[in-house]
């Protein structure tokens, strides 16, 4: 390899990003070439002898060009997936060429301080408890892993029994709490704790996906001994919020931990007008969230926030005597998250936060709001289409001829289309096209244009 700088790999990957970025709004949103077209560019028996790095960036480069679903598109609504703010983008180009390993303040002073920061900026923005610790993990399943953990080790120990060391094998059971409309990453988070899925409590939802606080306080009545109870802000979805504060209070009756699942519902919390959806939502013990869904920073990167930073801690302190671990102030990433080794994720959430500061982040969350809205309204005034859910945030259920195999149609016709990308679902038993706007650059006029294109799509079929 030379000593020049910069390396013409650099080079080479810096202008494939740019093209990427050039045509991003305007490119195909969805992918192009399936599994054996990309396997047969992609696949070679891994070479004796290595390749110019250069010609193996373009090799890359010229089948994500049509392997990939641009994501980040304006026009992407799938899942609840977000786009990249510049800033972030460039902070995390950054992240990656420093190679820092964030887990101990001995390795980067640097990486630890700026958490620290990031921390109070991120509890102050969403006015959740100022003693919160907070971990940065690698999305919303970690985090709520990250949470529960915190939860398991604090119900336990209230009852004299220490998991860390003596495990669940033995223990006093723990009741644990969900709602038939929770995220299939609590159910996984806690099966990684040791608790089964089929162990769980399911509290009934009504039909915006709501937990019923009535059936968890009559579910309540029945339960004694240490509980867990996960409840949630923005259903994945139809957005909705469970009554945080009804079910706050009925935790807190109980002694019961109260765990919110907010990966990105949490978001409202930096808006005026929307953070009466989250009310009571301070009250809880831990809050999981993600920064690579709506403050728009690459992936990978959530957030666990928990109260209670003895018990965060407790469930996650790894020590070693070889590794050197601070006394002080100085913040060491491991005691608040699962990994040891880790990137240094928090550095794009400060960039971004402090690019777009209080007022930059509302207006971020209340335009993808309103884009929903304009959606919502531009699909439901059209004859034989229903918006199954009551638009409260940036999620719209859509459903087309009140037909399913209709609605499955129009879903995989708007994929094939290339304007704009959206997924499907089931909602309360019924087929629906899944629209999320979670992405900065989304304009009005992007959606009028995507609105267009999955009408004309709904309209083909009809004629057929
Ligand atoms: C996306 C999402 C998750 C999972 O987050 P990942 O970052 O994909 O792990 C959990 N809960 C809800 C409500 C979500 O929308």
């Amino acid at each position: 390899m030379s000593n020049d700088l910069p390396d013409p790999v650099l080079e080479t990957a810096h202008n494939h990003a740019k093209d990427y970025l050039d045509g991003l709004a305007t490119r195909h949103v969805g992918s192009q070439h399936g599994r054996d077209e990309l396997f047969a560019k992609l696949h070679s028996p891994l070479a004796a002898h290595g390749e110019d790095p250069s010609a193996v960036i373009d090799l890359l480069a010229s089948q994500a060009e049509v392997g990939m679903t641009s994501c980040s598109s304006p026009r992407y609504f799938g899942f609840v997936i977000g786009g990249t703010q510049p800033v972030a983008l460039a902070a995390d180009w950054l992240v990656s060429t420093w190679d820092q390993n964030a887990g101990i303040h001995a390795i980067s002073p640097f990486s630890a301080v700026v958490e620290e920061v990031a921390v109070e900026w991120m509890l102050d923005l969403f006015d959740l408890p100022r003693e919160s610790s907070v971990g940065f993990v690698t999305g919303g399943q970690m985090a709520n892993f990250t949470c529960l953990a915190a939860a398991r080790h604090n119900v336990l120990r209230r009852v004299g029994w220490d998991v860390e060391l003596d495990g669940l094998a033995g223990a006093p059971r723990v009741n644990i709490v969900v709602s038939a409309g929770a995220h299939v990453t609590i159910d996984v988070a806690l099966r990684y704790l040791g608790f089964g899925t089929r162990s769980l409590q399911i509290v009934d939802a009504d039909d915006q996906g709501r937990m019923r606080a009535e059936s968890l306080r009559d579910l309540m009545t029945t339960l004694d001994g240490p509980t867990i109870i996960c409840a949630q802000a923005g259903n994945v979805n139809s957005g909705s919020f469970d009554p945080l504060r009804e079910i706050a209070v009925i935790a807190h009756e109980a002694d019961a931990w109260l765990h919110v699942d907010g990966a990105f519902g949490l978001w409202a919390r930096a808006s005026m007008s929307l953070s009466e959806l989250a009310d009571g939502i301070e009250l809880a013990d831990s809050w999981s969230t993600d920064a690579h869904k709506w403050l728009n920073v690459p992936y990978d990167s959530g957030v666990a926030i928990v109260k209670h930073s003895a018990d965060h801690r407790a469930a996650m302190r790894s020590s070693a005597s070889y590794l050197i671990q601070t006394q002080g102030a100085e913040r060491d990433s491991i005691d608040w998250v699962p990994e040891l080794s880790r990137r240094a994720r928090a550095i794009p959430i400060y960039a971004t936060l402090r690019a777009l500061g209080r007022d930059g982040v509302e207006k971020l969350i209340n335009r993808g709001c309103a884009r929903a809205r304009q959606m919502a309204d531009l699909l439901g005034a059209e004859k034989g289409v229903q918006i199954l859910n009551d638009v409260v945030l940036n999620q719209a259920l859509v459903r087309f001829g009140d037909d399913d195999e209709t609605t499955r149609a129009v879903v995989s016709g708007v994929q094939d289309e290339g304007t704009c990308w959206a997924s499907g679902t089931i909602w309360n038993g019924q087929a629906a096209m899944r629209v999320s706007v979670t992405n900065w650059a989304t304009s009005e006029e992007d959606i009028s244009q995507s609105a267009t294109a999955i009408l004309r799509v709904y309209q083909s079929l009809q004629t057929r």
